[in-house]
């Protein structure tokens, strides 16, 4: 895990938290578009036609140092037995296979579905943490970015933790 910006990740894939239209948003998806080029990514978003829950789709990262953007589209906190976890969950797994199926060797993940999609931070990140842990992938460096000390310390503790515990 680092703590920063993850517009800044040196890695083959850059994982957005994005929303099912592919419109662009705020919060990461808004720093990921600005340092990226926006009219760029905006114009290969549209091609998409959008993105399931639970699911991601690849752009060119364009002026990003990563080759890729992997567009996840994590579930809205509805308090928790909406099947949010296993949307959540889906979203690490999809993004992997993608930057598999590119041959990258390395990818940086935020905390998807953790801003104003309100899922809380210690759950969202035993998910993310017990996901990536539980899925064989080729891709060598997995990279958890948190942007607040909060997220940083719940990545830490996780992290420190032997897998299951
Ligand atoms: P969502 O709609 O999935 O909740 P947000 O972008 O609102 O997406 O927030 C997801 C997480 O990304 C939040 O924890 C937020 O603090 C974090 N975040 C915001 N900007 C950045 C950034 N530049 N780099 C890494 N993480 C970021």
């Amino acid at each position: 895990m680092v703590r920063g910006d993850i517009t800044a990740e040196d890695v083959d894939v850059v994982v957005n938290a994005a929303n099912p239209g592919l419109s662009g948003g705020g919060g990461v998806d808004g720093a990921i578009h600005a340092a990226a080029g926006a009219a760029e990514l905006h114009a290969a978003c549209r091609l998409l036609g959008g993105c399931a829950v639970g699911d991601a789709k690849l752009t060119p990262g364009f002026n990003l140092r990563a080759r890729y953007i992997a567009h996840a589209v994590g579930p809205l906190w509805r308090g928790g037995d909406a099947g949010e976890a296993e949307l959540l969950s889906s979203c690490y797994r999809r993004c992997l296979a993608l930057a598999d199926e590119v041959g990258a060797r390395s990818i940086a993940f935020p905390a998807i579905s953790t801003g104003v999609y309100g899922y809380p931070r210690r759950a969202a990140a035993l998910v993310a943490v017990a996901t990536l842990r539980a899925t064989p992938a080729a891709v060598e460096v997995v990279r958890l970015v948190a942007f607040d000390d909060t997220t940083a310390a719940l990545y830490r503790e996780l992290l420190a933790a032997p897998a299951g515990s």
